[in-house]
């Protein structure tokens, strides 16, 4: 009798503690969301490359795997298993230059995978914006992945505010839609991604970016991606130039959740 409950216990353990499955179905990643990267001029939206270099050497030396964004999705999905451990995923919105000029030699020293969020009104056109043929380059490094976040970058709450119905619904459409359609025509891949800009979502906009075919959407609700949240409102920390290494630390560590839950929960 004894050694039957010392069994169930230990096969109870073993479930719980050891059981890749199983600790792979509460799995938090943290999705890192950077700007702009420029040596001289750091600030919210401007990290130093060498201050990005130093907090990817402190992930790399402490375990972490950088992991392409699309097998956070998967994960997400259901489509896959499990991740590493400790797995966390960088991604960086807006199109600009300095991914290319400052951001690409790293990446490449370090081979890890990044996914820029872009949109493409500023391509080719926006001051120190990335263009066509830069985005081509970094994709056929296989380091990058190139995303959506909308067509000219609105503000979708000051829009909803001033545009009638009808025209709200025709300004989101192209947002969405169209900006996916231009970009898998410019780039030759397909777009499934999106990043609110802003951060900025609410439900209309979650069904509208599902219907214009994204299969999962990024704000900025500083705290991990996880399985309970709605595919449109998967959650991403901002990092900006003034957060102190602590806190870098304790974001990778899974160490900031916000006890309650958030409106973006299932
Ligand atoms: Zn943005």
């Amino acid at each position: 009798m004894k050694a039957k409950i010392v069994y169930c216990l230990v096969v109870l353990f073993s479930v719980l503690f050891f059981n890749p499955t199983f600790a792979s179905d509460t799995m938090n990643i943290p999705i890192l969301c950077y700007h702009n990267f420029n040596p001289v001029k750091p600030g919210s939206m401007n990290l130093t490359p060498a201050k990005f270099e130093s907090q990817l050497q402190w992930l790399l030396n402490n375990g972490f795997t950088v992991i392409p964004l699309k097998e956070a999705v998967e994960y997400l999905q259901g489509k896959r298993e499990s991740l590493p451990a400790k797995s966390v995923v960088i991604t960086v919105d807006d199109g600009w230059q300095s991914a290319y000029v400052y951001l690409a030699p790293i990446v490449k020293k370090y081979k890890i995978p990044v996914t820029l969020f872009i949109y493409p009104e500023t391509i080719s056109h926006g001051k120190n914006a990335l263009t066509w043929e830069e985005l081509k380059e970094l994709q056929k490094t296989g380091l990058f992945d190139v995303e959506g976040h909308t067509y000219s970058h609105p503000n979708f709450k000051i829009e909803k505010r001033h545009l009638s119905a009808a025209v709200y619904q025709k300004f989101v459409e192209k947002e969405l839609a169209g900006s996916k359609k231009i970009l898998e025509e410019k780039l030759g891949t397909p777009i499934t991604l999106l990043a609110w800009p802003y951060g900025i979502y609410d439900k209309y906009l979650e069904d509208q970016a599902a219907k214009a075919g994204y299969t999962m959407a990024f704000s900025i609700d500083a705290r991990e991606a996880n399985k309970n949240f709605r595919p449109m409102a998967q959650p991403r920390f901002m990092i900006v130039d003034g957060l102190t290494v602590k806190r870098f630390q304790a974001i990778a560590n899974g160490a900031i959740t916000k006890s309650k839950i958030t409106s973006a929960a299932r």
